[in-house]
This record gives structure tokens, sequence and C-alpha cells, in this order.
């Protein structure tokens, strides 16, 4: 490749274009169009929400779990509005607004799915809070260091319902459901098109 590269540059970056659109085009999901500009908040606008409120960054799961008997974090589990999946690299709990914000967008994505006469299909949460240690060992897989400490606070989760193949009218209406709470100012949504998933921080 590297002796293309220096016999024919043009060539070799013309490669490179073709690799990285393919990359993009098939890591796209066709059911959410319009998630790459409707959830683009990144870094520096979730930090705001930090500002006034959330946990201070803790160094291993034993000191989050501290937080979950002190009833400062609370537990989330599986029921009949989400699912909440294993999870290796963070603690399934979040500060009662995170809990409180799982309640209101499972409410409005029931109310939207009645309205269109179509099966409730649970999301998936795939992540929480992480400790420091958690954030080190993630970043030697997959180096997104910033993304990750948002989640040592307390308030910011992953839905990944954009990995399934199907329930695309449910997936659509989700979408709204989410989109008029960031809308209405109670979260902040960054789409991960690498991740497909939806990196969320409540305010
Ligand atoms: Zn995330």
């Amino acid at each position: 490749m590297l002796i293309i590269g220096l016999k024919y540059p043009k060539q070799l970056k013309r490669i490179i274009k073709r690799v990285i659109y393919w990359e993009y085009f098939t890591n796209r999901d066709s059911s959410c169009e319009q998630c790459d500009f409707l959830f683009q908040d990144g870094v520096s606008e979730q930090e705001k929400a930090f500002q006034s409120e959330g946990i201070k960054p803790k160094n291993s799961f034993a000191a989050i779990h501290k937080l979950i008997d002190k009833h400062v974090l609370r537990e989330i589990e599986t029921c009949e509005d989400y699912v909440v999946e294993p999870m290796d690299a963070s603690v399934p709990c979040l500060l009662p607004k995170g809990v409180k914000f799982l309640k209101r967008l499972s409410q409005d994505y029931r109310t939207l799915c009645e309205q269109e006469h179509l099966e409730y299909v649970p999301f998936r949460i795939t992540s929480a809070t992480r400790s420091t240690e958690s954030v080190k060992t993630l970043q030697q897989n997959n180096g997104n260091a910033i993304e990750n400490s948002a989640h040592l606070r307390g308030k910011t989760l992953d839905i990944s319902y954009l990995s399934a193949k199907n329930e695309v009218e449910q997936k659509k209406l989700f979408i709204k459901a989410l989109a008029a709470l960031k809308q209405e100012g109670l979260c902040y949504v960054k789409y991960e098109v690498n991740m497909k998933c939806l990196h969320i921080t409540c305010r």
C-alpha cells in the first residue's frame, strides 16, 4: 500500500476516501436518517448538565455501590418499559433525575405507540454510571475518552435502540419522543454512529 501510495498518491487518496465513505454508510441506520442532525450535543454541551448536579467521579464500582446503599444513586432494572443489558464497564444505576427521565421517555414513547396502534417495544440501555477505573479500561479498547468521562457523573446513559433491524416504525416513534424531550430541555443527546447508540445526559 505504501509503495502504491508513493507512486500513485492520487489513487491512494481515492482508495482511502472510498473506505471512509463505505464505513460511514454501512454504519448508518436508515430508520434514523435524522439522528445526525437531531442529536449532536457534543462534550461541552453535555458538560453543562453537571454544573448544577452530578456525583463526583468514583474510582471503583465498589464506591459506586456505596452510593447506591446510601440511596444517592438508584439501580435501574429491566422492566416493561426498557431492558437493562448486562454491563461490563458500568454499573446500572443513575441519580433520581435519570430514573425520572427514563420514566418520562418511556411514557411518551408508549403514548405515541398507542396512538399509532403499534405494539410497544422496550428500548435497550447498554451503559450507565462508570468509574475512573472502568473508563481507563474502555479507553484502552476504543480510545473514546471524552465520551466515556460523562458517564462518571450519574446522569448519563447509552440507549442502543438503533442496532435492531426490525421494528422500524417503533424506532421512529422512539426517536420522536426523545427529540421532543430534548426540545423541552430535559436532556442532551449525542448520536454515536460508530457505537450505534444514543448517548444521553439528563439535565
Ligand atoms: Zn455514552
